[in-house]
């Protein structure tokens, strides 16, 4: 039987090879812990939780809560660790750290099929099938692996992450439709300012609190990429030279130019997302939130994620990655987790599923069935795989990813229907895999 290769113990590593040594599949898992720890990492266990305990809200309400239970379907090794180690958190799943990971090392190396070494890769093994799964603090040696099999243009450091909003939430009699001076169609959405809208917005800005940076990551903002408080506390009218220029626009209630604007980019093919252009933010999540909705247009924003700056290691792998997360370029070589572009603990998780089923197919000599894209699980790895022109930022799981309900459905019964079909799906999808076919 031929042995599949896994690069990296962590979520995504972990759930990879579960799914393929319950189906009965060998597995060489690298992890390069204790041997060499990543700047965030400090347990030797797998799939180590290296910030928060909290693997997120639980509810049905929420794509994360239908996340869970699809993973749960999937029998999951993370969500059967997770649920005995729960500590209340309210709508919350948390857990005690330790005990999870120590749970699922140990279900791991209980596998006869499991051979467990722990050592650095910085080679790719020339023959095999080998899933990467090394992570957002991927060794540099790994990384300079990567960029050598993708591209250095195709492998990126920094998250710079400008937050996503629901379109339906955004108020259009207020937001208009116009490119700067026309110019490429009317693609973009803008939320025009007054001179005392944007002062008031300005004046939060700069006093808004901020995510603490940790040791490793340092400020290295290129400037391109600066955050908006950082540009905003560069001068009083900077950004509206900057992301919020109002130039070439013309707002449709005064027929006149706004003393700013902010403009949304549309992020998804089925247009439910968009994206504040340049407005990636290290402000508290709570402050962006409060902040943001004194935007003209956005006041009742929700929002699908919101802005980060961190130390992130993952593949621009739109059009590099097939649908079933193998290389374009080599098919033996799958990528799972936050490396391949998806953003969160069981994100990364759910990945490792995807690849571990994927893989586990592949080195039978057969081709695998696809998860469907009306589950979550699904849904991610399609993002992430899909060719596009705008564009891409790692995404965690939201309502926004699915294919749109046909019929179109009222907004309250939206992710109720979201979610109903993503569990038949689900479960279409697994009794399709278990028939063997
Ligand atoms: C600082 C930080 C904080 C985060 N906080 C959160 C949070 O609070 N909530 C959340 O949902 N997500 C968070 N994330 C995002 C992400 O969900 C987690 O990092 C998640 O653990 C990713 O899972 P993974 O399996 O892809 O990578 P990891 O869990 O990081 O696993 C990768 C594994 O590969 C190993 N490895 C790396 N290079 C090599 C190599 N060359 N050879 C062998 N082994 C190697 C590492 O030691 C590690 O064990 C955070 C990310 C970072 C960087």
């Amino acid at each position: 039987m031929q042995e599949i290769i896994i690069i990296g113990g962590g979520l995504a590593g972990a759930e990879a090879s579960w799914q393929i040594l319950k189906r009965g599949g060998k597995v060489r898992l690298y992890e390069m812990k204790p041997e060499r720890f990543s700047p965030a990492h400090r347990s030797e266990k797998l799939a180590e939780l290296v910030c928060s305990n909290s693997l997120k809200s639980k509810s049905p309400e929420n794509a994360s809560g239908l996340l869970k239970q699809e993973m749960k379907l999937f029998g999951s090794l993370v969500m059967e660790s997770a649920e005995k180690f729960a500590v209340p958190a309210g709508e919350a799943l948390a857990v005690d750290r330790e005990p999870f990971s120590g749970y699922i090392t140990d279900q791991l190396l209980a596998e006869p099929g499991l051979e467990l070494i722990r050592e650095e890769v910085t080679a790719i093994p020339a023959q095999g099938i080998v899933i990467i799964a090394t992570g957002p603090l991927s060794s540099e040696g790994m990384a300079k692996e990567i960029e050598r099999i993708t591209g250095s243009d195709r492998l990126y450091f920094y998250d710079a992450i400008a937050p996503v909003i629901y379109a339906e939430s955004i108020n259009m009699t207020v937001a208009f439709r116009q490119s700067r001076y026309d110019k490429g169609g009317a693609d973009y959405l803008n939320c025009p300012m007054s001179r005392e809208e944007y002062e008031r917005f300005y004046q939060e800005l700069i006093q808004a609190d901020l995510v603490p940076l940790r040791e490793f990551e340092m400020p290295k903002f290129f400037e391109g990429c600066l955050p908006i408080e950082e540009m905003a506390r560069r001068g009083k009218e900077t950004l509206c030279y900057g992301p919020m220029k109002p130039k070439g626009l013309s707002d449709p209630r005064t027929r006149a130019e706004p003393f700013a604007a902010v403009q949304l980019r549309q992020e998804d093919l089925s247009a439910e997302l968009y994206g504040m252009v340049g407005f990636q933010t290290r402000l508290k999540y709570p402050e962006q939130e409060r902040i943001f909705r004194l935007i003209p247009g956005l006041e009742q924003a929700e929002f699908a994620r919101l802005g980060s700056m961190h130390r992130n290691t993952y593949l621009h792998s739109p059009g590099l990655l097939n649908p079933d997360l193998s290389l374009k370029t080599d098919p033996r070589i799958f990528f799972a987790g936050q490396i391949s572009g998806v953003e969160g603990y069981l994100e990364s998780a759910s990945c490792g599923i995807a690849a571990g089923i994927y893989a586990w197919f592949r080195s039978q000599g057969r081709e695998p069935p696809m998860i469907p894209k009306e589950s979550v699980i699904g849904a991610l790895v399609n993002y992430v795989s899909f060719p596009r022109e705008t564009g891409f930022v790692p995404i965690n799981a939201n309502w926004g990813i699915f294919p749109e309900l046909i019929p179109r459905v009222k907004k309250q019964d939206k992710k109720k229907l979201l979610a109903e079909r993503a569990l038949v799906a689900t479960g279409e999808y697994l009794a399709k895999l278990s028939a063997g076919r």
